[in-house]
């Protein structure tokens, strides 16, 4: 039986759980998430919120307070729309605006030979491989999915495995690498060379980080060899900083002139690395949204994306994903805040998807079966390879070992198509994953193929 349990947490805001009474806790959790440290240890397995703070209104938009007794309420109407033009062959009246990144969707489109190899039952490397390159952080986000997967402090992959690894992916045909993980990459020291030992190799590479410990004096190796950069911030302020990085305040304004340094070399360069920021939203950042897009856009970075939070499938970080409704608006304010150079996008498809199926509410999702692993893996920050990050720890799905086994040769291994098939034929997508997975819209995509409507001829 679930233990259903709703609590408030330190911010004030309620946040729900869903672990089971008799499920296994961790023992070392690792830091504060914004629920509790009670943590399921998947080793040995099987409210709402309220926005708080000032009301934000669009531009030109109206509200109307309304009084009844003593209670005020509030009612919003949207901005006067232009009327419409009726086609009277003048030329264009409109462009569509090609979409300068995915964020919000995937591109298997442009990797059709490695679903074809898949098709033919072929074996294949993956086009993209997650990795952490360490098992712990030197900040605690109280969003921290990785807190989940028992992060282990001190562990990190040896600078050895992690370049041979980088080799096996160059004889693999692996396309890309990107260092996000459980950890944070700018722990490993290693993270510089394996970053230019790939861009020798022609594969690309990007990474996730929080910005603190960039070693400035290798920024040159970064940025000349990455694909993009994108800064985990949640915040706009340091006293939001503080509040949903569990870090000092003083670090907020260390981290905005790393990235201040950065943009600026990479323009004086002209290095093509995309740098970018990214919010994970949760109700104790809500009000740090509109700060951070005017951060970014200050800054001169690329993009500011902002996504949903991943919860885990017994909701330990307790997110209520019907409570993103009460922030659309501040959301789209932000989104007006995009210019030629600098996009700001929320990831609609997840933020909105409470509202259009059962997905997130109850875990639901618009497939049956997880076929995606095999074409994007997840590897932990200590090198051990499971198909998926939310299975990291679930031994079942262990694959093998970096620091022991060839990467080459655990692609060509029975074990390794072994693990996947039983991904496939044994774990139910609806319950036994976490909410909004890494390969959620690769997912979609290989059910569509698999299960054609009629007529496909007629297209
Ligand atoms: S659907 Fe489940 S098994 Fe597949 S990648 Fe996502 S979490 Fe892992």
């Amino acid at each position: 039986m679930p233990d259903e349990k709703i609590v408030k947490n330190r911010f004030g805001n309620n946040v729900k759980t869903d672990i089971p009474v008799d499920a296994p806790r961790a023992r070392q959790p690792g830091h504060k998430l914004r629920t509790s440290n009670d943590i399921v240890d998947r080793s040995e397995l099987g409210t709402d919120s309220t926005q708080t703070g000032k009301v934000h209104v669009l531009q030109d938009q109206k509200i109307e307070l309304i009084k009844v007794e003593d209670q005020t309420g509030l009612v919003r109407m949207d901005a006067e729309q232009p009327g419409k033009i009726p086609n009277q062959f003048t030329g264009p009246s409109y462009r569509n605006h090609g979409e300068r990144f995915r964020f919000d969707g995937h591109k298997m489109l442009h990797h059709l030979d490695r679903v074809m190899a898949w098709q033919n039952g072929e074996i294949f490397a993956p086009i993209h491989i997650d990795m952490g390159l360490t098992k712990f952080c030197n900040t605690a986000c109280i969003y921290c999915y990785a807190v989940v997967q028992n992060m282990t402090k001190g562990k990190m992959i040896e600078r050895e495995p992690l370049l041979r690894y980088i080799e096996d992916c160059g004889r693999l045909g692996v396309r890309s690498l990107g260092f996000i993980g459980d950890g944070e990459p700018t722990l490993n020291p290693a993270l510089y060379d394996a970053t230019v030992l790939a861009g020798k190799l022609g594969i690309d590479t990007s990474m996730a980080t929080n910005g603190l410990l960039i070693d400035m004096d290798r920024a040159d190796d970064l940025l000349a060899n990455m694909t993009w950069i994108r800064f985990n911030l949640s915040a706009g302020t340091p006293e939001g900083f503080q509040r949903v990085h569990q870090s000092k305040g003083k670090n907020f304004d260390l981290l905005v002139e790393k990235i201040r340094s950065l943009v600026k070399l990479k323009k004086e360069r002209g290095y093509q690395c995309t740098l970018g920021l990214q919010m994970v939203l949760i109700p104790e950042c809500y009000d740090q949204v509109l700060a951070e897009a005017e951060l970014g856009a200050e800054l001169g970075v690329d993009y500011f994306v902002i996504k949903h939070c991943s919860d885990s499938e017994y909701k330990e970080i307790g997110i209520d994903y019907k409570d993103y409704a009460t922030i659309e608006d501040v959301l789209k304010q932000a989104e007006a805040m995009s210019t030629e150079d600098y996009v700001v996008q929320a990831k609609w498809n997840k933020i909105k998807a409470s509202e259009e199926t059962d997905l997130y509410s109850k875990g639901y999702r618009k497939y049956d079966v997880c076929m995606g692993t095999p074409f994007l893996l997840q590897i932990s920050g200590n090198g051990k390879i499971y198909p998926c990050g939310p299975f990291f720890n679930k031994e079942r799905f262990y694959i093998g070992d970096l620091h022991k086994d060839s990467f080459y040769d655990i692609v060509n291994s029975e074990k390794y198509w072994a693990v996947h098939k039983d991904i496939s034929e044994s774990v139910d997508v609806h319950k036994d994953c976490a909410i909004g997975c890494r390969q959620d819209y690769v997912n979609k995509f290989l059910w569509d193929i698999k299960n054609p409507p009629e007529h496909i001829n007629f297209i």
